[in-house]
């Protein structure tokens, strides 16, 4: 058993923080048995190792809902949207994750990043590359970042080197299943068409039926990032009534499916997201680079549609996903409107904790949860530390670790009850 002491800060699946200024966190191999007042819980657990982080804050780790593996080295490129993304930088670099050193190289760097900005779950797009994927999911493993993680399906409107057939991509998907999903604990498997554009009707159909097959798989894939993109979809799918009606046919929508943007939807297609209970991602950083459009986050609120929160790295600018929820805030704000602190930080807690249907897992700290949290020194961050020189309200710190957190103040990270290194 473990002990950690420091000031806890998390909100509740009931939707009240939890604030312990002085407090502590007793665990057990990788759940929560214990929280509360410092002095109450260290003398509950009087055989535990103790660890003692006062003057930090401990918080849950965040989890990122949507980011790409192949793109961590193209993040900061200048000047395209959307598809001039995919074109120019996107598909050229992932045609060297066909190398597998290189896979290797990123995958560390990558995980070692996200892990050291406080992120203990994350839901990867791999590349098309087979072997890409199963070096990504091998290092996952070592280095302890909790994960989903799906090949990329795609077989039109790419260079060759990505294009994958469907009948290849039906054998390599269930070969990859058989070998990581559920099979390092923190690891599973999601079925990832790209988006309608890249996949043929074969493709989708080979999808739908790996979905048939597998139904406890999520299913990742965009939609609705784009203006251009969308009448792309209209053009090489005239058939289908909307973008959405296209995944709708192929039995790609439900609660297991997570869409990420969602920017430009129709009334009709929000009913079908309603009905179908499909899950929303936003990724504020990467539609402020592209200028794919601002998040219409109340339209979501008013039907009813779960929302979680993703970097979408390499167009995303942050992996730290305080600077991605302080650009969330500033998106609706150039809307009108004013996320509270609690809406943001749920966004990237419980919210997207729920979308991936692990909310009785991770997402808060509770008793019975797993221990996966961040443990933030704002005597790391010079501005950080001056800030939390006065007095401020629950609220008031997590919005200031929002405006002003990154990685520079991470102290250290817990994944499933172990420390990480990274
Ligand atoms: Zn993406």
């Amino acid at each position: 058993m473990k002990v950690l002491m420091g000031e806890v800060i998390s909100l509740n699946r009931d939707d009240h923080w939890v604030h312990f200024p002085d407090g502590a966190i007793c665990w057990d191999n990788e759940v929560i048995v214990d929280i509360g007042l410092r002095s109450e819980v260290v003398a509950r657990y009087t055989d535990a190792t103790i660890i003692d982080k006062s003057g930090c804050l401990i918080l849950p780790g965040f989890i990122d809902c949507h980011l790409h593996f192949p793109q961590y080295e193209i993040m900061g490129s200048y000047g395209e949207e959307l598809l001039g993304w995919l074109n120019k930088y996107t598909f050229p670099e992932e045609i060297s994750f066909n190398q597998q050193d290189k896979a290797e190289k990123v995958a560390r760097n990558l995980i070692n990043n996200m892990l050291s900005n406080g992120t203990t779950c994350g839901v990867f797009f791999s590349s098309s590359s087979y072997k890409a994927t199963q070096v990504l999911f091998k290092n996952l493993a070592t280095l302890g970042l909790r994960g989903v993680v799906g090949k990329v399906a795609m077989d039109r409107f790419s260079p060759e080197e990505l294009i994958v057939l469907p009948e290849d991509e039906y054998t390599q998907t269930k070969q990859l299943i058989s070998e990581f999903h559920n099979k390092e604990g923190r690891l599973t498997y999601a079925l990832t068409p790209r988006f309608a554009p890249t996949c043929t009707e074969a493709l989708l159909e080979v999808t739908q039926k790996l979905r048939a097959e597998f139904p406890d798989l999520l299913l990742q894939t965009h939609y609705a990032e784009n203006k251009a993109e969308i009448e792309w979809v209209q053009e090489l799918f005239p058939q289908h009534k909307s973008y959405l009606e296209v995944y709708n046919h192929y039995d790609l929508l439900g609660d297991k499916t997570l869409l990420a943007h969602c920017i430009h939807v129709e009334d009709e297609d929000l009913k079908l997201l309603q009905k179908t209970k499909s899950k929303v991602v936003h990724c504020p950083t990467s539609n402020l680079f592209l200028g794919s459009g601002l998040f219409p986050y109340e339209r979501f609120d008013e039907y009813s549609i779960d929302v979680g929160f993703g970097s979408d790295i390499g167009a995303g600018t942050k992996l730290s996903i305080w600077s991605n929820l302080l650009s969330a805030y500033e998106i609706q704000k150039m809307r009108g409107k004013s996320l509270s602190p609690k809406e943001l930080f749920k966004l990237a807690t419980l919210d997207s904790a729920k979308i991936l249907g692990m909310q009785n897992k991770i997402g808060a700290l509770e008793e019975g949860m797993q221990v996966d949290l961040q443990i933030i020194d704002p005597k790391k961050h010079k501005l950080l530390n001056d800030r939390f020189t006065r007095e401020l309200s629950v609220e008031e710190k997590v919005f200031s670790l929002i405006s002003l957190c990154d990685d520079r103040a991470t102290d250290s990270v817990v994944v499933a009850g172990e420390f990480v290194c990274y």
